[in-house]
């Protein structure tokens, strides 16, 4: 028996990338295949794109990209049983073990033995169809769209960010950095119910962006100091949580000099260096707690249930939208213009695509 083929963005080497007809996957028993509806494009995306390799993580073989999607359900595994055909779901892209000791606490997302799409050697999801286990799926409320559930992934690191700085409505934060990972985490600090959020970032359309969506006062790093201009704009009262997702050394160091006493610093952006100085003793003398994370945990069910009805419009990150047809144009976008293009999002059957 012949089988079914679908469309494949597949990257065949760095800046090599093309649509392939390949072989449509069959769900395993506790698996459900999906029709992706659409798609982001992620940084860790384009770096592969680029780069051909994230640390330890090396492009040896062709492999499919993407991990960030919602789609529908067209196939289920025997073994499955809760989600069926014609479920609208988003998918949360690492499969974990569910044994070792970290899955077992609940901070799964440190699982050694994940399965990551898009992450070599395993392929994602910029395709017509893709499988993943059916417990890695979300079910989406009426009320959502495919791109707010797409989206549920970016914004799952924000959400997790909020977790880890145990942020409250009594807080005042600061977001250094306004990609698409600053302005998803300010939305998530939105759905905490935080009311003060100030954001810098070197790019003025990401700051205009950044008031667009719902923060209380910009910086310019390069021509303000940032200590400084949250003290003016908070009429001294500083502020008590500080997310760096810019990955920039300079904000990396500030954030203990930013942060009021007693506050929490929680750093996002990976840095191009290991080692970045850090003045200890503000730290300690501060008593200030400092938090790393990686990617997130726990955090599908309490986004889904926090957006509903929040009134914050995840979807403005959204500044452009291919078809999968196009995919050379979109990452090759999302390569060479990184101010202006905040997240893009790849549709395998192009009528999907409204106001592009
Ligand atoms: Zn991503
Ligand atoms: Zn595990």
């Amino acid at each position: 028996m012949a089988t079914a083929l679908m469309d494949a963005a597949v990257m065949n080497k760095p800046l090599d990338i093309e649509v392939k007809k390949i072989s449509i996957p069959e769900p395993r028993a506790n698996e459900a295949l999906l029709k992706v509806y659409c798609i982001g494009v992620c940084g860790s995306d384009v770096h592969y794109y680029e780069h051909g390799k994230i640390g330890r993580y090396v492009v040896k073989e062709p492999i499919v990209l993407g991990h960030e999607l919602a789609g529908q359900v067209v196939k289920v595994g025997s073994d499955v049983t809760h989600v069926t055909v014609g479920d609208r779901v988003a998918v949360e892209p690492g499969v974990t073990c569910g044994r070792c000791e970290y899955c077992k606490i609940g901070r799964y997302n440190l699982c050694p033995d994940v399965v990551f799409m898009a992450t070599p050697p395993v392929d994602g999801a910029w395709a017509e169809y893709v499988t993943i286990r059916s417990d890695f799926l979300f079910k989406l409320p009426d009320s959502m769209s495919f791109e707010e559930g797409a989206l549920l992934e970016p914004l799952s690191v924000g959400f997790h960010a909020m977790n880890r700085g145990k942020v409250t409505p009594a807080d005042r934060i600061f977001v250094s950095g306004l990609g698409p990972i600053g302005l998803l985490a300010v939305q998530a600090a939105k759905m905490f119910g935080v009311s003060e959020i100030y954001a810098s970032d070197v790019v003025p359309y990401r700051r205009q962006l950044g008031l667009e969506m719902g923060v209380t006062g910009v910086i310019d790093p390069l021509s303000e100091n940032a200590k400084d201009k949250i003290a003016e704009l908070t009429a001294g009262k500083g502020v008590t949580v500080v997310i760096e997702s810019s990955g920039n050394q300079r904000a990396i160091a500030d954030a203990v000099k930013v942060v009021n006493r007693g506050g929490r610093i929680v750093f996002v952006g990976m840095p191009a260096v290991n080692e970045i100085p850090l003045d200890v003793n503000q730290i300690i003398d501060g008593e200030i707690d400092v938090y790393g994370i990686f990617r997130y945990a726990n955090t599908y069910p309490a986004a889904i249930q926090a957006l509903g009805g929040s009134g914050v419009d995840i979807e403005k990150v959204i500044t452009h939208k291919y078809a999968l047809s196009e995919i050379k144009e979109a990452v090759e976008m999302a390569r060479t213009q990184k101010d202006t293009s905040i997240k893009i999002m790849i549709y395998p059957d192009k009528e999907n695509i409204q106001n592009k």
